[in-house]
């Protein structure tokens, strides 16, 4: 075993993940793009991208232009989407990198085509059409007039696309959305790759051509989807306490006496939700309670007994229970996309 696995590392299951592409892809009637933004949510967006690529993925998405990059760098050949709004300032990076932007402004439009004209490139771009999120791209009752106005700076649009807001939490304005986009889809023509649908606008509601993040990744519960990512660590210390021995900051542990301790070597520098993980699994699944507080690189397990060294801990696990992601980011008051996103980048990635 390589020795970047010895401490604490994360386990991507691609097995997993293909078999969640094959549910998703079964629901959709078109195309599923896979979201791959923030390092594919903290799994890892260049080695995700090549499996995803092999496995017919004709195009991913990111956010940003320097997501962009690092795919291309890596040897990506598909199509990337930006799916962040393109600033003028980045126009050219796009180009050169061969990435399809999209565009919520006639500012981003003209730099694109200028951009382009100047490099000798086509400039290509998806529209972004505001139904409701209210945060980017044209008014959807005037993306014929956007559309219009983008072509004559000669750029080839070749997608149009809007972002439900309420989608898992106000079907009705999911609903209003839906209509909203199908007014746009009419008034602009079938000369265009339309797509809508987030994950659980396609888990819930069906869709055709969808860009799924969370429910690639297996985040989400009751569909048959798997999380597709583990935390793992080994101690680095393992002690027996005694009677009024207390443990980590704030000596909030106060020790019987007798009790066997772990000590895995990752905190919440790594990720993990400080006051809301309780638990870790233990070598053989077991589950076990941690002893006082997170610190920013450690974490400390009441064990039943003694274990070496190399024993591993799940400090994640790939499933819907207590030390699950989603019991994380419940126990946190948060959201699943928050905590996966922080899972810290020292941890070395390792794909199975
Ligand atoms: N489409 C856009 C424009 C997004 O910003 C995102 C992520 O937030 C997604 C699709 C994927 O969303 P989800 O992870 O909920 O599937």
């Amino acid at each position: 075993m390589p020795p970047v696995e010895a401490r604490a590392w994360v386990e991507v299951d691609l097995l997993a993940l293909e078999a969640n592409l094959a549910l998703l892809r079964a629901r959709a009637r078109g195309e599923v793009i896979p979201v791959l933004k923030a390092d594919a949510y903290g799994h890892g967006a260049l080695p995700l991208a090549r499996f995803l690529c092999q496995r017919g993925a004709r195009r991913v998405a990111v956010a940003a232009v320097g997501e962009g990059r690092t795919l291309r760098r890596g040897g990506v050949e598909g199509e990337v989407l930006l799916l962040g709004s393109l600033h003028p300032l980045e126009a050219e990076e796009a180009l050169r990198w061969n990435l399809v932007p999209s565009l919520s402004t006639l500012e981003a439009a003209r730099a694109l085509a200028a951009r382009a004209r100047a490099l000798g490139l086509t400039p290509r771009a998806h529209l972004k059409v505001d139904t409701g999120m209210r945060r980017v791209g044209f008014p959807w009752e005037e993306a014929g007039e956007a559309l219009r106005a983008v072509e004559a700076l000669g750029v080839r649009v070749e997608g149009v696309y809007t972002h439900l807001a309420t989608a898992g939490e106000d079907a009705a304005f999911v609903e209003v959305q839906r209509r909203r986009f199908q007014r746009v889809r009419e008034a602009l023509g079938e000369g265009y790759f339309y797509h809508l649908e987030n994950s659980y606008g396609l888990l819930l509601h069906g869709g055709e051509n969808v860009r799924v993040g969370l429910a690639l990744y297996g985040l989400v519960p009751g569909f048959g989807l798997r999380p597709i990512l583990r935390l793992l660590a080994r101690p680095t210390l393992v002690k027996r306490l005694r009677p009024g021995d207390r443990v980590g900051y704030g000596g909030e542990y106060v020790a019987r006496g007798g009790e066997w301790l772990a000590t895995l070597p990752v905190g919440y520098a790594d990720g993990l939700p400080r006051g809301a993980v309780r638990h870790v699994r233990g070598p053989g699944g077991e589950l076990l309670p941690l002893a006082g507080r997170i610190s920013m690189d450690q974490t400390t397990v009441l064990l039943p007994g003694p274990l070496p060294l190399e024993a591993v801990f799940e400090v994640l696990s790939p499933d819907f229970g207590p030390t699950g992601l989603l019991a994380w980011a419940e126990a946190r008051g948060t959201i699943p996309y928050e905590v996966v996103v922080h899972l810290s980048r020292r941890l070395p990635r390792v794909y199975r």
